[in-house]
């Protein structure tokens, strides 16, 4: 797939919003110039080369000719770019007046402001990446931690698709081997090779997809982050720890272009776990007023919660509370935080382990610095499985691929329940290339036409 198909054509800003040194609006399809050229003021933009950054002006046509910004625009010609279409980029300064009005300009005169990810579309729909790549750009973006900005930038390089299409190769060529024994039933024990053949090919499909949904778990981590709540009565020290979770240049606050101001959400890197705090605005509310930290909201961000960081004060006895906080955390997974093991302990260890039998319990004293580390490890290995060689594997981070996987999963123990069964070849068939179909959603490039060519292409044998 080499064509591209013709598009209208979009504009967006696309550095992150607020004030910024720079920003840039990206413009890209068919009518790219029509759109530029009238609120250009420099060179001719549809004679430069290629590839090339032109200084000038953009003015407003409509207003006199005003100036609006001095830019700098790069003109890149289809198909060397990311879309495959025409592209300008207007580098503004980035003011948010200027860079808005800027775009305002393109949309009046014959551009569409782009949807979110679609100049990645594009890209996939023009032939340039596929749909595990085309998602791992968007993971590029939210990249949390160096490790995920990692299995992203595999993914990027088509790792995950280069497997998964051998994969697909693999169960083409069984087919078409299953095909040949159909068509020549006089070789004595076809029906038995043929079945043989499928066994084996969809034990060993299993086993490769098998492998990769066991990166699954991580990998969503990786990608979505672990929803965390910091919980305990006031005092015990949930701010101080939030604050040195927080400190260390660890704080990643993302702003997820689309979503609203006040869904910021804040992550923190732990060991490379990204951790994603939920209801920290609680914890703080209560630093300024040493009031009861109801217990009810507590309740609320255990729910949501993937792990739980239950922080108790060593230096004074259980309390109703935090006998009440240690029960409502009970079924989660979660750590028990004593705190304050600087101080002398008046927590009675006994009761503690008598009530959470099961659950880790780490000493800290949060302002001495002390137990923090041991914290953060314990956090990774709960998280983090080892047998997992993460450098050079490759991994599904993505809810629609993990998906995918499943169902293929389960199409090929249909095709060894059907073995088993005895059913015939043709209806085995079926299921087997179900699981092609469904691997090639992952990748984006199932197509029932490609199929039947790719089998045709392969059995010339003069029928
Ligand atoms: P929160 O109400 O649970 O958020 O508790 P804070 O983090 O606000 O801490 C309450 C008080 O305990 C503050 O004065 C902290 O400095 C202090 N504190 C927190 N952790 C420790 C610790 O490990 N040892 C000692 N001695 N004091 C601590
Ligand atoms: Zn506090």
């Amino acid at each position: 797939m080499t064509t591209t198909t013709e598009f209208d054509t979009i504009a967006a800003i696309s550095t992150p919003p607020g004030e910024g040194g720079i920003a840039i609006i990206r413009v890209s399809g068919d009518e790219v110039f029509d759109v530029v050229e009238p609120l250009f003021r420099g060179k001719d933009l549809r004679q430069v080369a290629a590839n090339t950054i032109n200084y000038g002006h953009i003015i407003d046509p409509d207003n006199q000719n005003e100036v609006v910004d001095e830019v700098m625009v790069s003109v890149y010609r289809a198909p060397h770019t990311y879309t495959r279409e025409d592209v300008v980029e207007i580098n503004c300064h980035g003011g948010l007046l200027s860079t808005n009005r800027i775009l305002q300009l393109t949309l009046s005169h014959g551009a569409r402001m782009a949807e979110p990810g679609e100049f990645t579309k594009r890209a996939f729909l023009n032939g340039r990446l596929d749909l595990t790549q085309a998602e791992s750009v968007m993971d590029l973006i939210r990249a949390k931690t160096d490790r995920s900005m990692k299995v992203a930038l595999n993914q990027l390089d088509g790792n995950l698709s280069h497997l998964i299409r051998n994969l697909r190769q693999d169960i083409l060529d069984v087919l078409a081997q299953v095909e040949v024994n159909i068509d020549y039933p006089e070789y004595d024990d076809a029906e038995v090779m043929t079945t043989k053949l499928l066994m084996e090919k969809a034990q060993e499909v299993k086993g490769q997809i098998t492998q990769l949904l066991a990166t699954a778990k991580e990998g969503k981590i990786l990608r979505d982050g672990l929803a965390t709540a910091i919980v305990g009565r006031p005092n015990v020290g949930k701010s101080s720890l939030l604050n040195h979770l927080l400190h260390e240049d660890k704080a990643i606050v993302t702003d997820v272009p689309g979503t609203t101001r006040d869904s910021i959400e804040e992550y923190v890197n732990v060991k490379n776990v990204p951790l994603k705090l939920v209801d920290t605005a609680g914890i703080r509310e209560t630093a300024d007023k040493v009031e009861k930290i109801g217990v009810d909201r507590a309740k609320k961000a255990i729910q949501t919660a993937d792990l739980i960081l239950m922080v108790l004060n060593a230096s004074e006895p259980l309390s109703a509370e935090d006998q009440e906080l240690l029960e409502a955390t009970k079924g989660s997974q979660r750590i028990v935080i004593l705190n304050k093991t600087d101080l002398p302990i008046q927590l009675d260890m006994a009761q503690l382990t008598k009530l959470v039998p099961d659950a880790k319990i780490i000493q800290t004293a949060v302002t001495a610095d002390q137990g923090l580390d041991e914290l953060e490890t314990t956090i990774s290995n709960m998280f983090f499985n080892e047998g997992i060689d993460r450098n050079n594997s490759v991994m599904v981070t993505n809810s629609r691929q993990i998906g995918l996987l499943h169902q293929a999963n389960d199409a090929l123990d249909d095709v060894m329940s059907g073995i088993a069964a005895g059913m015939p070849v043709d209806l085995v068939q079926i299921d087997m290339t179900r699981t092609w179909s469904l691997l090639g959603e992952i990748t984006g490039d199932s197509y029932q036409d490609e199929l039947i060519d790719q089998l045709f292409s392969q059995f010339c044998l003069g029928k």
